[in-house]
């Protein structure tokens, strides 16, 4: 939420918020489309660039706050919820955005990243989901997939992945979204409803690593934007839909279940995916 942050003279143009830093991500890495998607984004804001920090942990995607001219901090492994906590606690005039990744978020910094979605600090928690830990070579990650052959896992990982959309709402988490690297629109479409809620602002973003993941999530980027549009809760209730208005994630605190709402055709592919969680969301 941005109530409270003074607003006028920020930067006009993405280009405004581009660091001198030389991006050091591989080729064709899915970073750098959402890093084009949230510098082109900023602007929409009309926070100036003093009024804006980026706090990221440690992997690949953590590299993100050199390339924003705003404040940043390169924190430590999991910890950057934590440190964003404080920073949003003791300063309310800036607009605090955390940058993760899925090992970062959901293993070494899971309990972090829960209590920051329980207190509902005034955060955006923009959560790389390359299902691998792309860092350090390519080991299994928590989303990676049963049975996934990595250099850490050569018979395959026994593991169950976590859907981060799943820890989130049992969270509480008021806002939850998933969007992709390959669909800019919606990706800012997401960035600008997260950016505007007050409180914690889950945003998983799918992002290809091309180097030791390639292709996980193919199946889903040939689809129709609305079979991935995802959206928000406040208080257990749907505050609002897609961009495309056809999707909504409800959670029913009366009787605790977690629903898809006003959805015309509701496939495998919408919310609580990757998993069975999409037949009964509730379990
Ligand atoms: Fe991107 Fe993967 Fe390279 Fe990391 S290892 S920079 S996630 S392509
Ligand atoms: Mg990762």
């Amino acid at each position: 939420g941005l109530a409270g942050i003074p607003t006028a003279g920020g930067p006009q143009t993405g280009k405004e918020f581009s660091s001198d830093q030389e991006v050091r991500w591989c080729p064709g890495c899915g970073d750098y489309a959402v890093l084009k998607a949230v510098q082109g984004f900023l602007p929409d804001l009309g926070l100036r660039r003093e009024n804006i920090t980026f706090v990221s942990g440690i992997g690949c995607s953590s590299r993100f706050p050199y390339y924003l001219d705003t404040y940043g901090l390169h924190s430590i492994h999991g910890r950057a919820p934590a440190i964003a906590t404080g920073l949003a606690t003791a300063r309310p005039d800036q607009s605090v955005w955390v940058v993760t990744g899925d090992g970062d978020a959901l293993s070494i910094g899971g309990n972090h990243l829960i209590h920051a979605m329980r207190r509902n600090v005034n955060l955006t928690i923009l959560l790389f989901n390359n299902r691998i830990y792309g860092l350090t070579k390519g080991q299994y990650s928590p989303t990676s997939e049963t049975g996934k052959v990595t250099k850490s896992t050569p018979l395959g990982s026994i593991d169950t992945p976590f859907n981060p959309i799943s820890l989130a709402l049992g969270a509480e988490a008021t806002f939850v979204a998933r969007t992709i690297d390959s669909d800019r629109k919606h990706l800012t479409a997401v960035l600008a409803e997260a950016a505007a809620h007050r409180g914690t602002s889950l945003v998983e973003i799918y992002q290809n690593c091309p180097i030791f993941n390639d292709g996980a999530f193919d199946a889903i980027k040939d689809r129709d934007t609305k079979d991935h549009a995802v959206i928000p809760l406040e208080h257990g209730r749907p505050v609002r839909f897609g961009p495309d208005g056809e999707h909504g994630l409800v959670r029913d605190h009366a009787t605790g279940t977690i629903g898809v709402v006003e959805v015309a055709d509701v496939d495998e592919t919408t919310l609580l995916t990757h998993d069975a969680h999409a037949e009964d969301p509730s379990t």
